[in-house]
């Protein structure tokens, strides 16, 4: 096994490589960020996406059950019978002609990949199957990763239901919404709340795990995107193996983008796809790193020869204006995104685009996702405001076929719906106010009525 898979440094003067049980955050010649590379030409790769189907019937197979691992072949970097799972990936692809009209497309063009129904609520479920996969096969016995929330989140799942690890996480203060604390808490993490943001307790989880051999599992970690390249395969399955017109995603740390891009260049070289989706990132304007980097700045991925100084230049800048990320969408409330590179590599394979949209555009994205949908959180519906953006735009046309990956489950961030549809007006200024929504266009607003049967059937007679 170890001999037809191991990492490779992404930088094309380095291309350093390194076995598959070295542990590495970044390229040790080089600093650069690191892939899990296959010797595709003596594994065992299939004919045709088909192939997978046969897989159907074998439910009663954990790793044959999971959506991540029924897809092995794509990402064999572990025996199939070590693959670590806790049943993540059943998650579905739905038409919503609701959501289709409010972006402006024709009903039937829209689609939502709800990765929210993954057992921990979040796509990271993916990625996490395949990371710890590897932390086992290198014999870890501590994990750490930092978080926006949902990260620890399916960390702390996995650790507590498999029991193969013990785990740490690392959060801002006061920056994480409760649902997802309460979920790392629940499984019983360590966590430790830093008095900073999430790209401040990034930086000190990468040092503490070099300081203590903690084994790192956030998204510069290449073997958890491996995992999440499945949710590609899984739509491409749900649409009965035929390519979207355009993936549209929201952009934090970029390691979902990074390795929806990696997936299709594989699958493209593999010849298991003739045609590339498009691809769109979409941020908040909170937290605009990529946007400003590639579509004002118009950094390039450029065969790999990055455009480093203007990186360094633009996170200069950043940090003598003393700009922090900041939005309600906490999930991809990230100025430093760590697979920035490996983002660009995507968008260059997949012509790709980035937009940023505002809170409001998020929330009243969000409202149709519930409205016409099975709902989201705040982040997740940046992909859908980004849409009706291009699609406004006339980037993305009425009819093509759009795929809009719904990252996470609602009730991940109650308050951010509740201050939406609520009448506190005391509340929503606290929650929402505050960061400039002014309007709730799509509110669902509850109605108050006295403890009186009159009352109510008045209430209900109106028709309101
Ligand atoms: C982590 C996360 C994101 C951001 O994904 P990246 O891979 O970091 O860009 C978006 N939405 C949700 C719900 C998340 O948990
Ligand atoms: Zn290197």
């Amino acid at each position: 096994m170890t001999t037809t898979a191991w990492q490779r440094c992404i930088n094309p003067q380095c291309k350093a490589t390194y076995e598959l049980t070295e542990i590495h955050h970044y390229c040790p010649q080089c600093g650069s960020l690191l892939d899990v590379e296959y010797d595709w030409d003596h594994l065992a790769v299939p004919k045709s996406l088909a192939h997978f189907e046969r897989y159907w019937s074998e439910r009663m197979i954990p790793q044959r059950f999971s959506g991540v691992w029924r897809f092995h072949e794509l990402l064999p970097f572990a025996p199939l019978e070590e693959c670590v799972t806790v049943g993540e990936g059943q998650t579905i692809l739905q038409q919503s002609k609701p959501v289709a009209a409010y972006t402006g497309m024709k009903p039937g063009s829209l689609y939502l990949q709800y990765e929210g129904l993954n057992p921990s609520g979040s796509f990271k479920d993916n990625g996490m199957a395949a990371g710890t996969t590897h932390g086992r096969l290198v014999g870890a016995k501590v994990s750490a990763c930092a978080s926006t929330g949902n990260t620890s989140a399916s960390l702390a799942l996995f650790c507590s239901t498999t029991k193969s690890m013990n785990c740490v996480i690392f959060i801002g203060s006061g920056k994480i919404a409760y649902g997802k604390l309460s979920q790392a808490l629940d499984y019983g993490a360590k966590t430790i709340q830093i008095e900073g943001d999430f790209d401040d307790a990034m930086a000190r989880v990468q040092e503490v795990s070099k300081e203590l051999g903690i084994y790192l599992l956030n998204s510069v970690n290449p073997f958890r995107l491996e995992g999440q390249k499945t949710i590609m395969f899984r739509v491409l399955e749900a649409l009965r193996w035929e390519v979207p017109d355009w993936i549209v995603v929201p952009g934090g740390n970029l390691g979902n983008s990074s390795s929806f891009g990696k997936a299709f260049i594989e699958l493209h070289r593999l010849g298991l796809i003739k045609k590339v989706p498009r691809l769109a990132v979409i941020n908040a304007s909170g937290a605009d790193t990529l946007y400003r980097l590639y579509e004002q700045e118009k950094l390039r991925w450029n065969g790999g020869n990055v455009d480093r100084a203007k990186i360094d230049a633009f996170f200069h800048q950043m940090d003598v204006e003393g700009r922090r990320a900041s939005t309600i969408a906490s999930a991809i409330e990230i100025n430093r995104p760590v697979n920035l590179t490996k983002c660009l590599r995507a968008l260059d394979f997949c012509n790709g685009v980035v937009r940023k949209v505002s809170e409001q555009e998020i929330l009243d994205a969000k409202a149709q996702v519930g409205a016409g949908g099975f709902g989201c959180e705040p982040a997740s519906a940046a992909s859908v405001a980004g849409t009706k953006k291009l699609v406004e735009e006339g980037i993305i046309g009425r009819d093509e076929r759009v795929v809009c990956i719904l990252t996470g489950y609602q009730l991940k961030d109650p308050n951010a719906t509740v201050a939406y549809h609520g009448t506190d007006r005391a509340f929503f200024e606290k929650v929402l106010g505050a960061r400039g929504v002014q309007t709730t266009e799509y509110a669902n607003h509850p109605i108050s009525v006295g403890n009186d049967l009159g009352q109510i059937l008045s209430v209900l007679r109106q028709g309101k």
